[in-house]
Formats: structure tokens, sequence, C-alpha cells
């Protein structure tokens, strides 16, 4: 059920180096990818990461901030010296590529259950746990809200590229807001590929890029219905229209996945472990207590019937997402504070 290991495909563009103690060795990572599918760690050699550091077993230097609890240290995850997302709430803006009029999961039903989800994140017991992390002039809100939605009708795979042109077409047309706080989001249908290695070597990713002269950090979701065994924790999930379509439920796991590393490590230098892994790398495909639909539960029938798991309720509904790694009291995987 698994994808294989070694997979996740870090475009390590650069590091160099320092002249001074002083310094941070700077790193580019250019994407952050992921596979919910994979449990196992990736190590990024800890060499590669700091070998131009002087010390190669010496974590990065901490920046002290002048606030408080911005930056904190000892919890499994350092932090690099770039910025997070501050916004009251951080606006998501999904994109939703493909045909979504078709069957299955490729439905309005499902745009409209990412839709709800997005809309209900902010201030929950898990996204809160997003506070933990911060920068040098402030921490994370953990509060998020549905910036805005736009179609792209089209039966064309993506590549790296063409995903980036997607972003910046959206927001070049109006369609939405050109915003540096936010996080834009292309969900594809289960017909669309991303061929850069969806379904093989990640579920999703997160990224950024100067699009217009602004900053605009954006992510890839597929529809894991393209391949469950790989991307789909279960065939029917607590909230899908039918036995076996548990595309929604499961791309809701990987938007969940992404928008939290978005937030909390937006440009790649914020905040990752000694092995390149980002928060939501650390607790990847690990969903803590779970509980079975029931009769009594907010699944939907089929989740019920189908007996899903499910590990957090909001916005009356059940959902099952992974765990977020908590950057306090020394670190670990938790659905909350
Ligand atoms: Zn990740």
């Amino acid at each position: 059920m698994k994808l294989p290991q070694g997979k996740i495909r870090f475009a390590l563009a650069f590091l160099f180096m320092v002249l001074a103690a002083n310094f941070l060795a700077a790193q580019a990572v250019q994407q952050h990818v992921d596979n919910p599918g994979q449990t196992a760690m990736d190590p990024v050699p800890d060499d590669v990461t700091h070998s131009h550091h002087g010390n190669p077993n010496q974590f990065l230097p901490v920046i002290p901030g002048p606030i408080g609890d911005t930056v904190v240290t000892g919890n499994g995850i350092n932090y690099h010296g770039g910025p997070v997302l501050k916004a009251n709430p951080v606006p998501i803006y999904l994109i939703f590529y493909g045909n979504w009029n078709g069957t299955g999961s490729n439905t309005q039903a499902s745009v409209s259950l990412i839709e709800h989800f997005v809309s209900t994140l902010g201030n929950t017991p898990i996204e809160h746990i997003a506070t933990t992390y911060g920068d040098n002039t402030g921490n994370v809100s953990g509060n998020v809200s549905l910036g805005g939605v736009t179609f792209v009708n089209s039966s064309t795979n993506l590549n790296d590229t063409s995903l980036r042109t997607t972003v910046s077409n959206a927001i070049s047309s109006g369609a939405l807001p050109r915003n540096a706080n936010g996080v834009y989001m292309v969900l594809t249908s289960s017909n669309i590929n991303e061929t850069s290695g969806f379904c093989t070597q990640y579920c999703g990713f997160h990224t950024h890029a100067t699009l217009g002269g602004v900053d605009i950090k954006y992510a890839f979701v597929g529809n894991p219905d393209r391949c469950p065994s790989g991307c789909e924790i279960q065939r029917t999930g607590p909230n899908s229209p039918a036995t076996n379509v548990g595309g929604a439920d499961g791309l809701i796991n990987v938007l969940s996945h992404e928008q939290f590393e978005a937030i909390t490590d937006p440009d790649l230098n914020a905040w990752f472990d000694s092995s390149g892994q980002e928060n939501s790398d650390k607790c990847n495909f690990n969903f803590g207590t779970t509980s079975t639909c029931t009769s009594t539960s907010l699944c939907s029938a089929a989740g019920k019937a189908a007996s899903s798991k499910w590990n957090v309720s909001f916005g009356n509904n059940d959902w099952m997402i992974q765990q977020q790694w908590e950057n306090a009291a020394g670190g670990k995987c938790v659905l909350h504070l």
C-alpha cells in the first residue's frame, strides 16, 4: 500500500556558503514534495545540508527573535531564518483544474466538500498546532480562510512549468487576487497527471515563485483516485459519496498537509529538521487515534456503510487528516495542542 521509499524528490538547488562564522548557510530547496503514502523518512544527508557550515554535526544556529515565543528550539525541528505566513486568517485560494463536472470524485459535490473543509479549518484544534511556529516578528495565527475559488477546465496534463503558469494565469486574469500572504492550491481531477511525478514520487508538493513581482506560494494537490494504493488512506472516506470513491477525502488529507507546510515554511527556508523534513512530513500518514463511522457519526451514508475511519470533526463533518508536528514541549505528532 505504500509507494517505494527513496522517492521524495528534493530539487536541491543549492546551498552555498559562508565567509564568516556567524553567517548561515543558505538552503534553497526549490520545491518540497510529499508522498502521504510514505511513512519512512527520506533523509537529506546532513552533510548536504550543513557541510558548508563548518561543523557538520551542528544544527544551523537559530536567529534569536525579539518577541517571546516566535522562535523556539529543542522540539525536533529547526528554524532557518525565513518568514512564516502570519496573516489572520491566511487566505487559501483554490484552483480546480481538469474536469470537475465529471463522475466519481470529480464532481461539484467534491468541490463543495473541499471548499467547506477550507472554510471551516481556521482556528480548529488541529490547525492551531501551527501557532507553535513563528519567525522573528511573530507566530502563525492558526487561522485560515477560503480566499477564492476558480476553475480551469482542461484535459491537458500538468508539468511543473504549466503548474506555475496555471497559478500565474489565475492571478493575472483577475480570477484570484495577487497576495504574497496567501497560499494557492491547484487541485486536479483524477484524469489529470502532473508529469514530474504525481502518483509515482509524490501526492502533492508546495513551492513558491515570483509571479508579477510578488512571491507567490502555491501547491499541487492531485486527486488520489488516480492512484488510491499510493495516495489514498482508504478507498471509502468519511465523506465519500459512494463506496470506493474516496478521492475527495484523500485529497483533503494532502491539502491539509500542504497548506500547513506552506504556512510554516512558505519559502522553504523557515522550518524543517536536520533531515530536510518539514513539520507535516514528520507525521506523514500518521493519523493518531481514529474512530469508525457509525450511525451516530457525521459521516456520509457511504462512509458509514464502509465503516470508514476518521480522526477529527469540525464544520459538521468528520475528517481523516494526518497529525501535525507540535513545535513545543519537545515536539511530537498531535491532533491538537
Ligand atoms: Zn510535506
